[in-house]
């Protein structure tokens, strides 16, 4: 939350305590508070493991998506009004112990369906991608981008939907993805809308969001480059040398994601 008239950042229980209506750092009395975007978008990169214990490194802001395709994720048996819940091996094992009537049937059925339901549902999210937010998200973290092409998450935390890149690029073998490196505008701008960045930022081709410094080079600000001369390790993040991905992007801004900026 943030002082609406000293924007002075402070945590929601903290204000719940206070014994006067007035802001502690400015003290404007009756003071209003809002939310703050800031501090939620700083909020969203703070480290967070994994809460099944898979092992998996993310953020805050990034362990939602990363709980939809977790392998420890639990599943809850729609079998009836079975009340089984397991991991995916437990739940495997149940379905087959359980269940093998049940799946015998279902799978019959479906194998003469899938190429009608796979239609209907390319259908439903068409109509999904005209609504409000214009992004259209599936089971697995993948996303149409604007193009309508599926864009998959790789391994870089970017989005890729393996098409044609737009422009050359010395680093790449000239297609968005499939699994890291560069990828398509369209894909950089889910990139985008996904991190929320703000305005001047893109996200380099390791998945770091970098910007413009005072030297007009792109800058990630991560310590990523130790051991290179005149260089403190970090990857500007104002001025100094900057990292290979952030060079690239110098580059790229110009060209492929110069609609983007
Ligand atoms: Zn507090
Ligand atoms: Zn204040
Ligand atoms: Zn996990
Ligand atoms: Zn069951
Ligand atoms: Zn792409
Ligand atoms: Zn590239
Ligand atoms: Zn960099």
């Amino acid at each position: 939350m943030e002082c609406e008239s000293c924007n002075n950042i402070m945590c929601e229980e903290c204000i719940k305590s206070l014994k006067k209506r007035d802001c502690p750092s400015c003290r404007k009395e009756q003071f209003v508070f809002k939310q703050s975007i800031l501090a939620r978008r700083l909020i969203g990169t703070l480290p967070a493991d994994c809460p099944n214990g898979c092992g998996e490194k993310s953020t805050i802001g990034n362990i939602d998506q990363h709980l939809r395709k977790c392998p420890l994720r639990v599943h809850v048996c729609q079998v009836d009004k079975c009340p089984f819940e397991g991991k995916k091996d437990e739940f495997l094992q149940h379905l087959v112990e359980s269940h093998d009537l049940v799946l015998i049937r279902q799978y019959d059925a479906t194998s003469q369906s899938t190429i009608e339901e796979e239609n209907k549902t390319q259908e439903v999210e068409s109509t999904e991608m005209s609504g409000k937010f214009n992004l259209n998200f599936d089971r697995v973290g993948s996303m149409r981008n604007e193009k309508g092409k599926l864009a998959r998450l790789g391994e870089s935390g970017k989005y890729y939907c393996g098409g044609p890149l737009e422009t050359d690029c010395m680093c790449c073998n000239g297609y968005c993805g499939p699994g890291n490196g560069c990828n398509c505008q369209y894909c950089m701008k889910l990139d985008m809308q996904v991190r929320m960045v703000p305005k001047g930022y893109l996200v380099n081709r390791e998945g770091a969001m970098c910007r413009k410094g005072t030297t007009s080079n792109y800058y990630c600000g991560r310590l990523c480059m130790k051991g290179v001369a005149f260089c403190d390790g970090y990857c500007g993040p104002t001025n100094g040398p900057a990292c290979p991905s952030c060079k690239l992007i110098n580059t790229q801004a110009n060209d492929r994601y110069r609609n983007l900026i």
